[in-house]
C-alpha cells in the first residue's frame, strides 16, 4: 500500500483591488485580485499542499516560507513544478487530481482547459488526469461577498 498514496490540500487567499487574479498559472481578467506573498495562485497552493501531504512531507510554507524575500512575487508555477521534483525524487508519479475552486466572480469555467494544461506540464502528466471544477459560494460568507477565494485539491500518487 504505500505504492499508492491519497493528498489533499486546501488554500485561501484575499481579494483586493490592484492586484493581478492569477489562478492555476493562468491570469485572468478581474477587478479584484489575490493577495499575498507570492503570486497568490490559490489553486496551485492547493495543489502544492495536496502532493507534499500525500507523502507526509509537511506544508507549502514549511518549503517556501513567506517569510524569504526570495518567494516575493515568485510565480507558483516555479513553487509547484519544484514540489514536483520533490515528489518524484521520492519515486512518485501522478495517478489523477481532483480540484475546486470557489469563487463568485469571474467565471472561470472558460479559462479551466489553459489550467488543466498549464498544470499538466508542471506535473508531468496529461490534462486528462487534472479534473479542475468551479463553483460560486452562493453570495454567501467571505467567498459569496468576493473578500477571499479558496481552492481544494485532493491527489492521488503512486510508484
Ligand atoms: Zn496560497
Amino acid at each position: 500500500m504505500n505504492d499508492i498514496r491519497i493528498g489533499f490540500g486546501v488554500d485561501v487567499h484575499q481579494l483586493v483591488a490592484d492586484r493581478k487574479l492569477i489562478i492555476g498559472g493562468v491570469d485572468i481578467p478581474s477587478d479584484l485580485g489575490a493577495l499575498g506573498h507570492s503570486d497568490a495562485d490559490v489553486l496551485l497552493h492547493a495543489i502544492c499542499d495536496a502532493m507534499l501531504g500525500a507523502l507526509n512531507l509537511r506544508d507549502i510554507g514549511f518549503h517556501f516560507p513567506d517569510t524569504d524575500p526570495k518567494y516575493k512575487g515568485i510565480d507558483s508555477s516555479i513553487l509547484l513544478r519544484d514540489t514536483f521534483a520533490l515528489i518524484q525524487s521520492k519515486g512518485y508519479r501522478l495517478g489523477n487530481m481532483d480540484c475546486t475552486i470557489i469563487a463568485e466572480k469571474p467565471k472561470l469555467n472558460p479559462h479551466i482547459p489553459e489550467m488543466q494544461k498549464r498544470i499538466a506540464e508542471l506535473v508531468n502528466s496529461e490534462e486528462e488526469r487534472i479534473s479542475i471544477k468551479a463553483t460560486t459560494h452562493e453570495k454567501v460568507d467571505s467567498f459569496g461577498e468576493r473578500r477571499a477565494i479558496k481552492a481544494y485539491a485532493t491527489c492521488l500518487l503512486f510508484k
